[in-house]
């Protein structure tokens, strides 16, 4: 087992990454008009995921909330005409949804902290997404982040976590900016 030299040094690491949310959250606040917080994850996650099945129970179980919560709000974004419900050909039931085109609207194009991050050097990003995937397997190894579509998690994955990293189902090498941590075709292999 691995001696750790600096005790000191996580905490920290965990008290920046806190703040950093902090600030991240504080930024989306101010770029809300009428939305709240978790309407525009709901929005942001829609959009990301454009071309799958996104629904109330998937929206509750990627963002961590419960049926109910994600329901009022999602109730709230089609009232406002944010998203669209769209009838599911294969289920009478149940519904996708799509964003609109002033749901759009509502996600600023580039965030302060998507600046913050791009004048880091390249050696410098690609150390810190190693160390970030790095804390994502940790929260999903110990249940506390249940959904993680990362390739570190995934059977696909061969390499090292470090230099070397291969996909095998799509037969190529990742660089670490194409490792994926929202991968649809991730598979935990269980
Ligand atoms: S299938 Fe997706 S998550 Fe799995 S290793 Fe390949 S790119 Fe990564």
């Amino acid at each position: 087992m691995a001696v750790n030299k600096e005790p000191g040094l996580d905490a920290h690491i965990a008290k920046v990454l806190e703040r950093i949310g902090e600030v991240s959250l504080a930024m989306r606040r101010k770029q809300a008009t009428d939305l709240s917080l978790l309407q525009l994850r709901i929005l942001g996650f829609v959009k990301d995921h454009a071309e799958e099945q996104v629904g109330v129970a998937r929206l509750a179980e990627e963002l961590q909330v419960s049926k109910p919560t994600i329901s009022d709000s999602v109730k709230l974004l089609v009232d406002r005409k944010r998203l669209v419900r769209i009838a599911d050909k294969g289920d009478a039931r149940a519904h996708n949804l799509k964003i609109t085109t002033s749901g759009m609207n509502e996600l600023a194009p580039q965030s302060p902290l998507d600046k913050a991050v791009s004048v880091l050097s390249a050696d410098d990003k690609k150390a810190m997404m190693l160390g970030l995937l790095g804390i994502l397997e940790g929260l999903f190894s110990t249940g506390d982040m249940n959904v993680q579509r990362m390739c570190w998690t995934c059977k696909h994955y061969r390499g090292d976590k470090k230099n070397k990293h291969r996909c095998m189902l799509l037969q190529q090498d990742l660089s670490i900016a194409e490792l994926r941590t929202d991968c649809p075709e991730h598979d935990l292999g269980r």
